[in-house]
């Protein structure tokens, strides 16, 4: 292994993705080492998946411990950290039932098709129209991508699946207007992550319940970026007064062991009828074991101080540097999801930002070309905010604001 090198990724790896920056070897907490052993810390966590850190001690027991027993079963039998995992997760949450995937994407696409069923036999084929958010995230599937707000995912991938209605973020009288009697779903984030980490207006989603109770459509909420503790809730429609009818989650639900989950209250799950969805992997038992840990670690009412002291804290102290060097319009977000939002005069250059985060040997995201994101691991103390100031103090003095 010792060999590899990023000519080696660049020669074999499909060309969608860049070519990455650094190989990674190794995590430990909040920390990742390169194969050249550099060290970085890491406030990407995976981006927005390993909540836990790297290699937490009690996950790992619980992968290898699961993976002494038993691997892989499949859906025509039954698995104990599955019945497990969702109990708890119906216990700690709205949802009645649970269907367990393998991505954020597909615990969309089995939350759109559980909204399209039920319309279809609550109401017949007519109510099947979606309303999505522009600059909305539902991952990169053709179902997922065309409920997406971003329309160069969809470029090229014609023909795409239809019914799919968008109106702009954060503006209530587009949204009422398109809703209506054909309306079956609406699909929201609670903090549009991959959109610029835009957290979304309160009353915005008090009237999309209000107006989905009105025509019978069920509302959707992706929390596959702002769940598991992420914001300082343990989802994040529990800072609000509303509850959603189908959830989903995926990124930190395992914690960087690929899995998913669709949530969802009785009445809407009675329309998944026997045959009528599945999933090979999904239910797995690896990753139910441990999500079933990760979720005991996460759901506590000290993770819930603790992200959301660290994240107000790293969210003061960014808004401090900013007042000497002037480069974000504002820091928003919430919890450990924080988004520095360029100055009109900077825009398109969140990724030089992200550059020279590397070079003080931080890893950071970008959410669009004009946002910084972070998205550490919940595990990070008030002393690693202390240590990335100081090299965002570094990162923002060397960026160049004159025009030149
Ligand atoms: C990442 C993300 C997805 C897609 O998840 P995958 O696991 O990449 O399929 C969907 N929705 C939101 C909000 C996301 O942030």
């Amino acid at each position: 292994m010792q060999s590899l090198t990023l000519a080696d990724y660049e020669a074999v790896m499909t060309p969608n993705y860049g070519v990455p920056a650094r190989i990674i070897r190794e995590g430990q907490g909040v920390q990742v080492t390169d194969v050249d052993g550099n060290a970085y810390l890491d406030l990407a966590g995976g981006i927005a998946v390993s909540a836990m850190g790297h290699c937490h001690p009690a996950l790992v027991d619980a992968l290898v411990t699961q993976a002494h027993r038993v691997w892989h079963l499949s859906n025509t039998l039954a698995n104990e950290p599955a019945i497990a995992l969702a109990k708890a997760l119906t216990d700690a949450t709205f949802a009645d039932r649970v269907f367990f995937a393998n991505s954020g994407a597909e615990a969309n696409e089995a939350a759109i098709k559980l909204a399209r069923r039920a319309a279809f036999n609550e109401s017949g084929p007519d109510k099947h129209e979606i309303i999505c958010f522009e600059n909305a995230f539902h991952g990169r599937t053709l179902l997922t991508v065309s409920a997406g707000g971003q329309p160069k995912y969809r470029e090229g991938f014609g023909p795409l699946p239809g019914g799919f209605i968008h109106v702009p973020f954060n503006e209530c009288a587009p949204f009422e207007q398109a809703i209506s009697e054909k309306t079956c779903a609406v699909m929201v984030e609670i903090v549009q992550g991959e959109g610029g980490v835009r957290p979304i207006c309160p009353t915005l989603l008090e009237k999309i319940r209000t107006a989905c109770d009105r025509v019978g459509a069920r509302l959707i909420i992706d929390e596959v970026q702002t769940g598991m503790g992420r914001t300082g809730q343990l989802f994040a429609y529990q800072h609000h007064n509303i509850t959603p009818d189908i959830l989903t989650s995926a990124k930190s639900l395992g914690c960087g062991f690929p899995i998913a989950a669709m949530l969802t209250n009785e009445a809407t799950a009675q329309h998944l009828v026997l045959g009528s969805h599945g999933s090979t992997y999904g239910g797995n038992p690896m990753g139910c074991a441990v999500a079933l840990k990760a979720l005991e670690l996460i759901n506590t009412s000290e993770m819930r101080t603790h992200v959301q002291e660290v994240g107000a804290y790293l969210q003061k102290g960014l808004e401090t540097l900013n007042d000497t060097y002037g480069l974000f319009e504002r820091i928003r977000g919430r919890g450990l999801l924080l988004g520095c939002v360029l100055k009109p005069a900077f825009h398109g250059r969140a990724g030089e930002l992200v550059k020279a985060a590397l070079d003080t040997q931080m890893l950071c995201l970008v959410a669009g070309p004009n946002v910084l994101r972070l998205a550490p691991p919940l595990i990070l103390s008030i002393a690693d905010v202390d240590n990335a100031l100081a090299r965002f103090d570094k990162v923002f003095a060397s960026f160049q604001t004159d025009p030149n």
